[in-house]
């Protein structure tokens, strides 16, 4: 391509160079190799100066109406860095004809390691743990009961959005001798094995409250699920029940969760996403024992991450070569 025809890609998160260079002979790149994050009004600014046929970005970033109008009829297409796509304004690039590629699929083993990762930080206390491994409370107990946490085995276990990353983390904890599988969701799952059909349960979320020790939520964020984990939802649920959050922070209404936390309506959080991200440090959840935050690292394995941005180049390369995406999420009939 001769660089007057080269489409521009502006890129907003710093990837290794071998993701860079097959971009770097088809685009005309602004990219900066810098791990500095990029603020909204440097986004704009840039967008401003030499605005963009293609956005490459990850799920951090907002791409609301003021971003794509800003960006004006040029922008043709949005590759995002993740499977989650809240953070974009669909109706907006339906209305602009924008083409949206994102992520599934190859990151469903890093987040649901992590998912398995964080409910045993939180059931097992482990960041309490090594505090007192460290500030000499280590042997200062003769309580047998000192340290102890929330078992697995014989546990029911409730995942909010059976989906991809829902189905590898109830995969990975069947391994825990847990005893049943609540689900609930749009729409019941067909199973094909009869282990799977004694294991699983299609409920609903009410029935999935009550009856769960251990509540995951890996439910895509929408206009359904914002604030689902409400002052109400808490209320129904075991006071001993651990909830853990690898979706999306909006899902949960943290100032209920604060509450339930600090009353000992639940046992314990642990989450992985917040609202906002970073959480400020000042944030109240922070100062509690009994919520395990990890700061949005589900897909932080090196493989999934590699994977990801193949998929973000790929799907890039062949939308600009005329060629279907890898993964481009539909949005014709929002
Ligand atoms: P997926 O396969 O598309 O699954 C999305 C799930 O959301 C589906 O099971 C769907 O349920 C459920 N859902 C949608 N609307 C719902 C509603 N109103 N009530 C209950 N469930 C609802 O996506 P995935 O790959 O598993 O990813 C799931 C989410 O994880 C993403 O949307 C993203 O936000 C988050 N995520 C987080 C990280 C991280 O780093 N922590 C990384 C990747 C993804 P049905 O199947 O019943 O329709």
């Amino acid at each position: 391509m001769t660089s007057a025809i080269r489409p521009r890609l502006l890129i907003l998160h710093q990837m290794p160079s071998q993701f860079i260079r097959p971009l770097e002979r088809v685009f005309d790149l602004d990219y900066k190799d810098t791990s500095v994050p990029v603020t909204r009004e440097q986004i704009l600014s840039r967008i401003r100066a030499n605005p963009p046929d293609a956005m490459l970005f990850p799920g951090g970033i907002k791409i609301d109406k003021e971003v794509l109008s800003t960006a004006g009829d040029k922008l043709k297409m949005l590759a995002t860095f993740s499977v989650g796509y809240n953070h974009i304004d669909l109706k907006e690039c339906q209305k602009r004809g924008i083409s949206i590629g994102y992520t599934p699929g190859v990151l469903t083993n890093g987040v649901a390691d992590l998912g398995v990762a964080l409910l045993l930080a939180t059931s097992r206390r482990i960041s309490e743990a090594m505090k007192k491994a460290r500030n000499g409370e280590w042997g200062k107990s003769s309580d047998i009961m000192w340290m102890c946490g929330k078992p697995l085995a014989n546990s029911t276990i409730g995942i909010v959005g059976l989906g991809q990353i829902g189905l590898a983390i109830a995969r990975r904890l069947q391994a825990f001798s847990i005893q049943q599988i609540l689900y609930s969701g749009t729409r019941e799952k067909q199973f094909d094995s009869e282990d799977d059909k004694k294991l699983f349960k299609f409920v609903q979320f009410e029935k999935l409250l009550n009856q769960s020790d251990f509540v995951i939520i890996a439910c895509a964020l929408n206009e359904k699920t914002e604030n689902m984990f409400n002052k109400q939802a808490f209320e129904q649920m075991k006071n001993d029940a651990i909830l853990i959050n690898i979706a999306r922070g909006g899902i949960v209404d943290q100032e209920a969760l604060y509450d339930a936390l600090k009353k000992g309506q639940i046992q314990a959080a642990g989450l992985d996403v917040t609202t906002p991200e970073p959480l400020p440090l000042d944030h109240p959840l922070l100062t509690l024992e009994n919520c395990t935050i990890f700061p949005h690292i589900g897909s932080a394995d090196e493989s999934a991450r590699h994977q990801m941005a193949q998929v973000c180049v790929d799907n890039l390369l062949n939308f600009f070569s005329g060629k279907p995406m890898v993964h481009q999420l539909k949005i014709d009939n929002l």
